[in-house]
């Protein structure tokens, strides 16, 4: 039996996760839960798997938290909480499903304790990829990726020499605005926005697929995750989402992995790997199906998308200053507060006032990432 800790417990991945964990009875036990402040759900997962501790980001969640469940399962507020679990020795495993830059620093110790891990974060690899792929060697732990299209990387790779890969093609669905022309983009609304046509995900990622901020996020996380040069890194629209990526090899081989567009796959993959075991996602019908599109990105009309490219070439500091200036563009973008067509915008103006640093230590890049935000909050409330 695996002890494991789920960080995000209350969010889209992290409720599938532990739903794979309740179709897999006997193989985990859910050690630890954590969130920012969803009183409601922790108290039915808590109900349901009794782990022996709970943090719980928000203090007045947390106090509410204590007064409605037993004293079987250990409630811990804040930061401390996070530390005390991830330093318990009898943690094996810890499944990453915190949103946004948030999850940085729960990432560095995990890898720090020495803890397997499987990780559905991808802002923490963009803002530190470097330190990140650095520390997890040093420790020699494996991070597993979740997000589907670098899951789909890792099982087409399946241990290979890097010396045998041409190029990985990174599929993207293309998001709701996809079929829009370039006049169309301005009247876009969050309701749209929210509406994507393959997945059911939280609010940020939902808003990033639609402005391709989350491919961009996606190509800075497999180049670091699989010590690629982005100029490996093609990314190919296809709209059916069949095919989660693929890998080309040098002999002109392609490899890629498909399934129908259900989380609970690479989540399932991630932790009962190298073991296949059945699950309850549903089956692609190729009969059905019967064709599959691809597609050129349109950079023209997504422009966060070359911005991330961009971020890729330039490295260092880059990237970090690239995702904090999409998470309160987006953040304000959700609040009303932005223009879906000035999303971008901002984060270019960010980047180009930004003062590179090649090769930055975690605190230079917690700086870069504190005032990149600054930055574009000045920017959008001009
Ligand atoms: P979500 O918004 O549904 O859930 C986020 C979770 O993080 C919640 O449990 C929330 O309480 C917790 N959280 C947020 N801020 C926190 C903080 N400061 N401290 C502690 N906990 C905090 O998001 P999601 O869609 O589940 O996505 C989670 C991560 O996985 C993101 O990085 C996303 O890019 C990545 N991802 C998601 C999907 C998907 O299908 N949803 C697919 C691939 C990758
Ligand atoms: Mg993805």
């Amino acid at each position: 039996m695996k002890n494991i800790v789920i960080l995000g417990s209350t969010g889209s991945i992290g409720e599938n996760a532990l739903a794979v964990c309740r179709n897999l009875p006997g193989r985990f036990k859910i050690a630890g839960l954590s969130a920012n402040s969803r009183v409601d759900i922790l108290s039915r997962q808590i109900k349901e798997f009794r782990p022996w501790f709970v943090s719980v980001n928000n203090k007045e969640a947390g106090l509410e938290l204590k007064s409605k469940i037993g004293t079987f399962t250990k409630v811990f507020i804040g930061d401390q909480g996070l530390e005390l679990m991830l330093e318990d020795k009898r943690i094996n495993a810890v499944l990453l499903a915190i949103s946004g830059s948030a999850c940085l620093l729960p990432l560095l110790k995990a890898i720090d304790k020495g803890k397997e891990i499987a990780l559905a974060n991808k802002e923490a690899l963009v803002m530190a990829g470097p330190m990140i792929m650095r520390k997890a060697l040093e420790k020699k732990i494996r991070i597993i990726p979740i997000d589907s299209e670098q899951s789909a990387i890792w099982q087409c790779l399946d241990g290979r020499d890097k010396q045998e890969l041409k190029n990985i093609y990174l599929t993207a669905s293309g998001g709701p605005f996809r079929e829009l022309n370039r006049i169309e983009f301005k009247g876009i609304s969050v309701k749209d926005t929210l509406r994507h046509p393959r997945w059911q995900m939280g609010r940020k990622i939902t808003v990033d697929s639609a402005t391709l901020m989350n491919k961009g996020l996606e190509i800075l996380e497999a180049m670091y995750l699989f010590n690629v040069p982005v100029e490996k890194i093609k990314v190919l629209v296809h709209p059916e989402a069949i095919i989660h990526s693929m890998v080309e090899f040098i002999d002109g081989v392609v490899m890629a992995q498909l399934s129908v567009t259900d989380m609970r796959i690479p989540i399932q993959y991630a932790l009962t790997y190298p073991k296949r075991l059945s699950g309850e996602a549903g089956r692609v019908d190729f009969y059905k199906l019967r064709r599959m599109n691809f597609d050129k990105p349109d950079l023209k009309k997504f422009p966060c998308l070359g911005l991330a490219y961009l971020a890729a070439k330039e490295k260092g500091t880059v990237p970090a200053v690239l995702n904090a200036g999409n998470e309160i563009s987006v953040d304000e973008f959700l609040k009303g507060n932005l223009k879906f067509i000035n999303i971008p915008k901002v984060i270019e103006k960010v980047i180009s006032r930004h003062k590179k640093i090649r090769d930055p230590n975690l605190e230079q890049i917690l700086r870069a990432d504190n005032w990149a935000r600054q930055e574009a909050h000045r920017i959008i409330n001009k």
